[in-house]
């Protein structure tokens, strides 16, 4: 039966901000489905992830033509979970997708030429059985292909009807300013940035983060919670179903060293204090950057949605919190 959402998802209007200058409002945290939403995950899991995030007010979700896997699967996914239970909310939602990495065989197949951005936007909308995505992104810059081309080809997205608004992720600052000056003199603003970013993962704060502020670009962070690191997964050993414990593609056992552990563990008694999990915590610190928009997370079971949502009862750091951050992370 399809399934019919919560009344009240929209009762807390202090879930939303603006994303940058532009007019469009983003939920403080987003999910992404580059994890738990391939052809190998239960669909079942995956269309509960999806709506107990709809259900509570979280409008964007967010997807990459290679996410699965296999690549494009949870572009299929979503297709499913759309079709047959939010059909009639689409206006409701916020659908980003991406194209950067590798995603078919041949020169064709990735990074920034036109040619391979607005083919790939054609089959992530043929998989997801859209007419258009709310935003379509360059997933990664391209060294040899001019910046001009590849901002063309998200202008072209967006002046044919097929996204939107336009977004750049795992730009530079120096890449950031010169792709949202070609897009502004192409008539396009550049909407928002996807960066990664997490307190083991600081690297946008030497220039990203005031360049989006300067620019009016708004900011979602992605991999807030470093994969789970920063969250209480990993405390006492690695679980079975953890992502590390099964899926260790992107983040491997080897990754979580003693050091890191050691820090996991101050961190979490600084959550304790603030009356927060570690989740809440990371995903707090990462939203008071003025930069940044929304934390854009990822979930493998609906309770974790939930966790991470009670962030937003605390998103306040006294300078004496932040200083002791610091001085974990150090
Ligand atoms: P996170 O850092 O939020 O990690 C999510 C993982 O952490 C979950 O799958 C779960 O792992 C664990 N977790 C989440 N909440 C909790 C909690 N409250 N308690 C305990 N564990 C928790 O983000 P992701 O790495 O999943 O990335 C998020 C999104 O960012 C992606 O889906 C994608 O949309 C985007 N992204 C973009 C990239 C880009 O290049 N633009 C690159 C990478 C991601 P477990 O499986 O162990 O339960």
């Amino acid at each position: 039966m399809s399934h019919i959402p919560s009344h009240d998802r929209y009762a807390n209007p202090d879930l939303y901000r603006r994303c940058g200058r532009s007019g469009l409002k983003l939920p403080l945290l987003s999910l992404g489905l580059w994890h738990n939403f391939g052809g190998v995950d239960s669909m079942q899991n995956s269309r509960e992830l999806v709506l107990r995030s709809f259900d509570q007010g979280i409008t964007h979700f967010d997807l990459a033509n290679n996410y699965g896997p296999p690549p494009g699967s949870a572009e299929t996914t979503f297709s499913f979970i759309v079709r047959e239970d939010l059909a009639s909310h689409r206006d409701e939602l916020i659908i980003s997708t991406k194209a950067g990495y590798d995603m078919w065989e041949g020169p064709y197949g990735n990074f920034g030429s036109r040619k391979y951005l607005l083919a790939s936007l054609d089959q992530s909308l043929l998989r997801m059985g859209l007419e258009y995505v709310d935003i379509f992104y360059s997933h990664r810059p391209d060294p040899e292909t001019p910046i001009e081309e590849t901002m063309g080809a998200l202008d072209h997205a967006v002046r044919s009807g097929k996204a939107l608004y336009a977004g750049i992720s795992n730009y530079n600052a120096t890449q950031t300013a010169k792709a949202a000056q070609v897009l502004r003199d192409l008539g396009t603003p550049c909407l928002i940035h996807q960066p990664k970013y997490n307190m083991f993962e600081r690297a946008p704060e030497a220039g990203l983060l005031d360049i989006l502020v300067r620019e009016g670009i708004g900011g979602i962070a992605f991999t807030p919670l470093a994969q789970g690191m920063l969250t209480g997964r990993y405390l006492n050993g690695i679980p079975a179903d953890s992502r590390a414990g099964h899926d260790p593609r992107f983040l491997k056992p080897d990754a979580i060293t003693a050091d890191k552990l050691e820090r996991i563990r101050k961190l979490d008694a600084l959550a304790k204090d603030r009356g927060q999990t570690l989740a809440q915590m990371a995903l707090a610190w990462v939203l008071r950057q003025p930069g940044i928009t929304s934390a854009l997370i990822g979930a493998s079971k609906v309770s974790q949605i939930d966790d991470n949502l009670g962030a937003l009862k605390n998103l306040k750091f006294g300078s004496d919190e932040l200083a002791a951050i610091d001085a974990i992370l150090a």
